[in-house]
């Protein structure tokens, strides 16, 4: 299948080896090191008031200001904002970069390593457990991109594949420099509801932004930006949506048509009960389950208000499930009534130990989303187990993403294998048009990117035919 030959992704065979090792997540298992690894793709978010300290660039702005060219602004404007690690005005930056010359490795020490004590490491990808690290710390900061890379000088000139993932290292660099500049971030105020009439497309970034009107996003930079907050919403809204993306090209499997046309079905009632008052007091609102919820639950309400906006007429309940879910303002508070159509609700806890404060489902109204949850991990694996068998009794869509090829892959693998003849494939493994455009690093091996929900793929608890015979 044409989805397994992927070869996108930059992992290398032993890098592949090593974010096997590092990518753990799991509702129960609250690994130190993926927080630490992915801490970007978890924790931070330009809403954070940290995240906007400290850092003038008055300095820089005005001298932008002064030059004319477009292009030649844009240029100064990167070239400004770019900083070695160790030598960054933001301290959680410096920080970073420490963390990585402590606790990262040299690619050119590992790989010497690799090949002294291949078992640990042939180990490593059975368990999930790390092997032991022998090399020299990466101590050495790669002028080009500004990140602490290699152990030493040499070791850097070395090391030809290095300069594959350079530039993305250094666009990274500038990114969050860009993010806690102090500058005024337009690109996050995000467009108000449309008139009714205007649908938006919900094929890529481009004509989301273009069909909703996000006249503030203006570059790339931008894009990278929001786009790691909005994928979450907007994933769902692409899934949920009548105009969905997968249902063109037809990606939905016949399974999925008909999970998605029960969805609709009710999607459409709330859009008639508008003007029927009887149906009106009957309807219920949609209830999207977000499991595994981690930086999902920390996102302000603006975020999915996006959301609401491309189901307009559609009363929605979010609910974030799992240990480690936070609301993003009041950690009391459980509901939060962001419009009188959307509703958060945040329960901290594993979804099967939820499960009888969300009883009955019901596949007319309940959809299941989990994001990036590594449910093939070997460190992951069996705490999802039981949630997996408890959704898969819903009978409800599930739909989970992946932050790799790989990563989906093993996933995928997984389901496949593990549940074989209990569950109908909804939307088959693809590239998902709403992925985070921005990559995000695993600070112990620079190696590895992730971008959040690169793939997405669907499935359900098998529906048994009655049979006529
Ligand atoms: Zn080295
Ligand atoms: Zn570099």
């Amino acid at each position: 299948m044409s989805f397994f030959a992927f070869t996108r992704n930059t992992l290398t065979a032993s890098s592949k080896r090593e974010a096997i090792r590092l990518l753990a997540k799991s509702p129960t298992y609250s690994l130190r090191s993926p927080a630490l690894v992915f801490s970007s793709l978890k924790r931070s978010t330009p809403f954070s008031t940290s995240a906007r300290a400290s850092y003038s660039v008055k300095s820089w702005f005005s001298k932008i200001l002064s030059s004319k060219d477009p292009k030649t602004q844009e240029k100064q404007h990167l070239k400004e904002l770019f900083h070695p690690l160790s030598k960054s005005p933001i301290k959680a930056i410096l920080e970073k970069g420490k963390m990585i010359q402590t606790h990262g490795i040299c690619p050119v020490c590992a790989e010497e390593d690799a090949k002294k004590n291949p078992e640990p490491y042939q180990k490593a990808i059975e368990t999930g457990i790390p092997a032991p690290y022998h090399g020299h710390r990466p101590v050495f900061e790669c002028p080009d991109c500004g990140y602490p890379t290699h152990c030493s000088e040499e070791h850097w000139r070395n090391d030809h594949k290095h300069k594959e993932i350079c530039a993305e290292l250094r666009m990274a660099n500038i990114d969050e420099h860009d993010l806690r500049s102090g500058r005024r971030l337009p690109e996050f105020e995000f467009p108000p509801a449309q008139a009714a009439e205007i649908v938006a497309n919900l094929s890529n970034w481009d004509t989301l932004f273009y069909t909703r009107n996000f006249s503030t996003i203006r570059n790339d930079q931008a894009a990278r930006h929001v786009t790691k907050i909005l994928t979450y919403p907007i994933t769902i809204g692409a899934t949920l949506s009548p105009f969905s993306p997968f249902t063109v090209g037809k990606s939905f499997t016949s399974e999925g048509v008909r999970s998605m046309t029960a969805l609709h079905a009710t999607i459409r009632e709330h859009e008639l009960s508008k003007s029927d008052q009887g149906l009106a007091s009957i309807i219920k609102p949609v209830r999207i389950f977000i499991l595994g919820a981690r930086s999902e639950a920390m996102f302000p309400a603006l975020a999915y208000l996006q959301l609401s906006h491309l189901l307009p007429n559609t009363m929605l309940n979010i609910y974030f499930v799992g240990p480690e879910c936070i609301p993003s303002k009041d950690q009391t508070q459980n509901t939060i009534a962001v419009s009188s159509r959307l509703v958060l609700k945040y329960n901290k806890g594993l979804f099967h130990d939820l499960i009888w404060s969300f009883v009955p489902f019901d596949p007319y109204t309940d959809i299941f989303f989990m994001f990036n949850p590594g449910v093939g991990h070997p460190l992951a694996r069996d705490s999802w187990a039981p949630t997996i068998s408890k959704l898969l009794e819903t009978k409800c869509a599930i739909f989970a993403t992946g932050f790799s090829h790989p990563d989906t892959a093993e996933d995928v693998r997984t389901l496949k294998e593990n549940y074989k003849d209990k569950l109908d494939w909804l939307l088959e493994p693809r590239e998902n048009p709403f992925t985070s455009l921005k990559k995000d690093f695993a600070l112990n091996d620079l190696r590895i990117w992730a971008q959040a929900n690169m793939n997405i793929y669907g499935f359900r608890g098998k529906l048994y035919e009655i049979s006529s015979k």
